[in-house]
């Protein structure tokens, strides 16, 4: 017996080690397969499952589902992103991606020009032509409002009839201009079958003094009120934002 287990101890020994290395190569594509699992929503997942060496059939198709799936994920993940930041009548930012870039520019310390847009008497067109017309005015100034503003420049609607722009490194005369010119260009563009219509801006903005978010929007808030009390159809600055800057003549200031 002794003898016999000393002949075949060396062959066991080799089958073992054989066994052992063999069941870690075909293990190891799995463990990596189920780690990268574990992080399926990190945008990296993909490189990381295309780098895994799957050599056998199985571990290789395993990995190709979960490229389909990963795949999958992600751009479901984007649609549901961009769903949750887009006003869907409009197209344009919502209030969520807007307060995002609003967030992006305050850590940036990038100061920014604030214009508080509401078309006047906008009841009466849905009153006259019926909602759906009312809608088509709506993304109609969308588009005007994307059209002649900059690239860098974030345009949301944040209510019904309320839209924002925020015009980045603009100090508030200039902002005050493009209000202007915004303004005018609204009022002489034909909207079929409602005709032209009129708009107020309100603009206020941040510096990189200490005002918060909130009270930036209150004083643009408060600026467009005064637009609308003082006859529509115009642009009002706010008076703390305008009064370190040089005046322009007639400029309807809120103080
Ligand atoms: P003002 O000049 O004072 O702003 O008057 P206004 O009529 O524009 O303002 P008001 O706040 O009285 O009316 C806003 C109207 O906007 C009321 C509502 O029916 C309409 N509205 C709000 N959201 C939508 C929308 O998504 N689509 C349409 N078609 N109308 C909307
Ligand atoms: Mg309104
Ligand atoms: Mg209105």
């Amino acid at each position: 017996m002794w003898q016999v287990f000393v002949k075949t101890a060396p062959i066991g020994l080799l089958t073992f080690v054989f066994i052992w290395v063999l069941a870690r190569l075909i293990a190891q594509p799995l463990r990596q397969l189920a780690e990268t699992a574990n992080t399926l929503d990190r945008p990296s997942t993909s490189l990381e499952l295309t780098q895994i060496r799957s050599w056998y059939f199985e571990s290789n198709e395993l990995r190709k589902a979960m490229l389909r799936g990963v795949g999958l994920l992600h751009s479901k993940i984007g649609l549901l992103r961009q769903e949750a930041q887009t006003d869907p009548l409009t197209c344009l930012h919502n209030r969520r991606s807007l307060d995002m870039q609003l967030s992006h520019f305050i850590e940036q310390r990038c100061p920014f020009a604030i214009l508080a847009i509401d078309i006047d008497h906008f009841k009466r067109v849905n009153d006259e032509y019926g909602h759906d017309i009312g809608d088509v005015v709506l993304q109609s100034l969308a588009k005007i409002l994307l059209d002649v503003t900059r690239d860098g420049d974030v345009v949301a609607r944040t209510g019904g009839e309320e839209f924002i722009v925020i015009m980045p490194k603009v100090e508030a005369k200039r902002a005050y201009q493009l209000a202007e010119r915004l303004r005018m260009r609204i009022s002489e563009s034909f909207i079929n079958p409602v005709g032209c219509i009129n708009v107020s801006i309100g603009i206020s903005g941040w510096h990189l003094e200490q005002l918060s978010l909130e009270e930036v929007f209150k004083l643009a808030d408060q600026a467009l009120y005064k637009a609308k009390k003082t006859g529509r159809n115009r642009c009002v600055v706010d008076g703390s934002y305008y009064k370190e800057l040089t005046p322009i003549s007639d400029t309807p200031v809120l103080e």
